[in-house]
């Protein structure tokens, strides 16, 4: 593996290959896989990710907002879009770029279908988005008449698929709450099923509904985080692999003496002889000030260095007093050594924000 030169975003694909094999094990043979690869594919490179995944075979792909999809088209990917949270300003775009809206409202229907007539569009597919219990999104039971009447008497646009999301999949005191929504969604599917005169897929399940309710696959799943190697449960981590891993280098090393201060409002003070390291990552790049205060660690040749005093916007100063390390070191952040789940939560938050936080600046570095 090359040597680390600055601060990069190692990017592995095998890792993600793996983890798209481990999930889809847990699948029926006909179940159908989409891969979310919203907010930058988790903050790795959505374009890298969703092509590797298209060569893969995935079924379909899904992003929030039109704009992650139209940058998917324009690299050339070819497999199925859904956009979650398409926004009816970008409906043309939409049609324009082949991608597929969610649809979660009245409103938002009737706007597509009036677009999609001007459009002269035929059986535009489209995906029926429903409220199960997380009350986010979505219509309830109560506007399936409204929707079937709408949509069975136009024939511009076609349910491609009817789906839910589910509140609490990665909780298991929750169980209750999450086989109600299941059992919600199975009416659901009976009512649209009865109303409209051809087949459409239904699918309620992201990465902890796979793990935990497999039952409820329907006819296909939605995965995130899995696939970038994190199953909200310490176990399942350890058959994952992170695709990801923030690394950098020690730019320059510095000895203080017991009183003296570190960085910006001397927020730490040594109460004895400390050696620390300053590295090329700050809060710019998504290391916020929540990781500071010897809150959270980094690894220095395979040891824990804590972070101390403030996070700076291109910086951070960790603790080095008994590591041997010197100017030009590599540096883990977070990895396969000390995953993105144990740093994320050193800091009261999950992976999924500290993936989707590393921001433009850092080097995304793809390997196979
Ligand atoms: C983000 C998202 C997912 C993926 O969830 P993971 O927990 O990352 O697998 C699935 N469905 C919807 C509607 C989402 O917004």
């Amino acid at each position: 593996m090359a040597k680390t030169k600055e601060t990069i975003l190692e990017i592995s694909l095998a890792a993600l290959e793996h983890n798209y094999h481990f999930l889809r094990s847990k699948l029926n043979q006909t179940t159908k896989f989409l891969a979310v690869v919203k907010a930058f594919a988790y903050g790795s490179d959505a374009c890298k990710i969703a092509k590797k995944l298209s060569d893969l075979g995935v079924d379909y792909l899904a992003v929030a907002y039109t704009k992650e999809g139209v940058e998917l088209r324009n690299a050339g990917i070819k497999t199925p879009i859904l956009v979650l949270h398409p926004q009816p300003v970008n409906f043309k775009i939409i049609l324009d770029n082949k991608l597929e809206p969610s649809l979660y409202s009245l409103k938002i229907l009737q706007e597509f279908i009036e677009i999609a007539k001007k459009e002269k569009q035929k059986n535009y597919p489209v995906h029926i988005k429903f409220n199960t219990g997380l009350n986010r999104l979505g219509f309830t039971i109560k506007d399936i008449p409204k929707i079937l009447q709408k949509l069975n008497t136009c024939s511009s646009l076609k349910i491609k698929s009817v789906f839910s999301h589910l509140a609490a999949s990665d909780d298991l005191n929750e169980e209750e709450f999450t086989q109600n929504q299941i059992k919600t969604f199975y009416t659901i599917k009976e009512k649209i099923g009865q109303g409209i005169s051809y087949n459409t897929m239904y699918h309620l399940l992201n990465t902890s509904g796979i793990l935990n309710y497999p039952d409820a696959q329907f006819n296909m799943v939605r995965s995130g985080i899995g696939l970038y190697g994190y199953g909200n449960n310490p176990t399942i981590d350890k058959k994952l692999k992170p695709i990801a891993s923030l690394k950098t280098i020690i730019s320059q090393k510095h000895t203080l003496k017991t009183g003296e201060s570190l960085g910006y409002n001397r927020a730490f003070i040594a109460k004895k002889d400390t050696v620390t390291a300053t590295l090329p990552i700050g809060h710019a790049d998504g290391i916020g000030r929540q990781y500071g205060q010897g809150k959270s660690f980094v690894i220095v040749n395979g040891k824990k260095a804590p972070i101390i005093g403030n996070v700076c916007m291109d910086m951070i100063m960790v603790n080095v007093t008994n590591i041997d390390c010197k100017e030009g070191d590599e540096v883990i952040l977070f990895g396969k050594q000390n995953n993105a789940e144990d740093f994320a939560s050193t800091a009261n938050t999950i992976s999924y924000e500290l993936l989707t936080s590393i921001s433009s600046r850092v080097k995304r570095t793809l390997i196979s």
